[in-house]
């Protein structure tokens, strides 16, 4: 294969990342936005020795799975690699991609894995339709509670708002993202025609300059209350004011807020807030739980898969109202609640404090006392805890970390305080795996594991494993 070289080729897979594979003669080539099914005919753009890289130039015969996709900007944009497939074909791949990384990096038998069908969601809106690009198109959309949007300049000077492309920097002017909020868009209208009007500079990432770098939105489901966020790269936004004044008349807004950030870096939040209206916070509610949220603290972003997902967490611990559980990565005490009235003591671990501050007031807010929560590195909390109280177990305990998995330390501290049950979430079954083999290499059962849909369009995929000590056998 040479570069720039035509070529045809029936997609026969697809790679973690949605591209299609297939090969010509041998040779591998993955294919942004071809579907597994499809027969295409592409070029090739970037040729490697083993494989290489091509772009779809035709679709000769479509793949019985391909679908129009809702959304006029789904192959520019990075978020949704998954759109031109049908619901239930994301399903499958998202089943493949967790049970290939649990036989090959966990080490699992394929034929003995305890793995249960995917969870998917139901092809709706949960925030409603709003302007459909076509009100035909099916599928999950409109389920995201967050958005995170850039600001910058188009080619022609306009300001502009939407996704980064890919994995680049450029920005794709979305101005209505399909799987958010309606209200989304009279939001960033609102923030647009602000920077107009008072000539504010969108921030420009290569020369490190402008004011504007990021509108970060939250529409809880359940009470419609609205945060605004806007992320800017000063200490200051001059008219602040009138911003926060015009944003307070949509309907729901309940939090208006500034958060700094002058770092050169790709990290969206700094650490300085400063509040312009409303209250520091939203609320929402999940089950017959309510939760104060914070732009800093983490919330899980499907609202709808959310509870199932918990639901399943809650299921596996399988309490009594005996236990002493440890929630790690616990954020705003989501499940730490949840766990804490079927338990006797629960404790939560998490490393960022506003996320700790929400999650004592949610205690508190719920009114339930046996819940204690601790700012800190889980793999630091956790052995401290350890060394220092003695005779300190766990009946259960549940990790929730983020994609990079749970450190050494701290599974290994897991291990020594010998719980009879670990519960682990996870949004990343590359680590979940290698974590899992870990825990079972020093003894721990593999008993169910359930994939959660929470990215619905998106690649990604939430697990939840479930492993027991299986004392009853020693
Ligand atoms: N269980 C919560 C949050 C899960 S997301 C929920 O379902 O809402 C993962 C959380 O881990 C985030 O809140 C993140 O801030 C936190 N975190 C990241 N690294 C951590 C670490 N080393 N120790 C403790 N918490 C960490």
């Amino acid at each position: 294969m040479e570069k720039n070289q035509i070529f045809e080729m029936t997609i026969e897979d697809m790679s973690e990342q949605g591209e299609g594979i297939g090969r010509v003669d041998g040779y591998t080539l993955f294919v942004k936005d071809a579907v597994i099914g499809d027969r295409i005919r592409g070029k090739a753009v970037k040729v490697k020795k083993t494989y290489g890289y091509g772009r779809l130039v035709e679709i000769l015969e479509p793949s019985p799975f391909r679908v129009k996709p809702g959304c006029p900007v789904a192959a520019p944009c990075g978020g949704c690699q998954l759109q031109a497939m049908s619901y239930e074909r994301q399903l499958a791949f998202k089943a493949d991609k967790v049970r290939n990384h649990l036989v090959r990096i966990g080490g699992f038998q394929p034929e003995t894995l305890p793995m249960e069908p995917i969870i998917g969601m139901e092809e709706t809106a949960p925030y409603g339709n709003g302007e459909m690009a076509d009100p035909t198109i099916r599928g999950p959309f409109r389920y995201r509670n967050k958005g995170q949007f850039p600001f910058g300049r188009s080619k022609d000077g306009r300001i502009i708002y939407g996704f980064y492309a890919g994995r680049t920097h450029s920005i794709i002017e979305a101005e209505d993202c399909l799987l958010g909020a309606p209200v989304n868009r009279k939001i960033l209208e609102t923030i647009r025609s602000f920077m107009e009007e008072y000539g504010i500079e969108p921030y420009e990432e290569e020369m490190h300059r402008g004011l504007v770098r990021h509108a970060l939105i939250r529409v809880g489901y359940h009470t419609g209350q609205i945060m605004v966020c806007l992320v800017i790269n000063g200490n200051n936004l001059p008219n602040s004011r009138r911003l926060a004044e015009e944003l307070m008349k949509i309907e729901g807004m309940t939090s208006v807020s500034l958060n700094i950030n002058r770092e050169k870096t790709n990290v969206i939040l700094g650490n300085k807030m400063v509040y312009l209206a409303g209250s520091p916070y939203i609320t929402d509610r999940i089950g017959d739980l309510t939760y104060r949220i914070s732009p800093q603290s983490f919330y899980q972003v499907n609202p709808v898969q959310t509870e199932r997902l918990y639901g399943k967490a809650l299921e596996f611990a399988g309490l009594t109202g005996q236990e002493t559980v440890w929630d790690l990565y616990c954020g705003i005490g989501t499940i730490s609640l949840f766990l804490a009235k079927r338990a006797k003591q629960v404790y939560g671990v998490e490393i960022v404090p506003a996320a700790i501050e929400n999650a004592r007031e949610n205690a508190a807010l719920n009114e339930i006392s046996n819940v204690e929560f601790f700012v800190g590195k889980a793999e630091e909390v956790l052995p401290e805890w350890y060394e220092n109280h003695e005779g300190a177990s766990a009946d259960v305990i549940v990790v929730d970390p983020p994609r990079k998995g749970c450190d050494e330390t701290l599974l290994c501290t897991m291990v020594k305080m010998n719980p009879e049950k670990i519960v682990y979430v996870s949004c990343d079954s590359s680590t979940l795996a290698r974590d899992l083999k870990y825990l079972c290499r020093e003894g721990y059962r593999l008993e169910r594991v359930q994939p959660v849909d929470m990215f619905p369009q998106g690649v990604h995929v939430e697990t939840v494993a479930f492993l027991n000590a299986g004392r009853e056998q020693n």
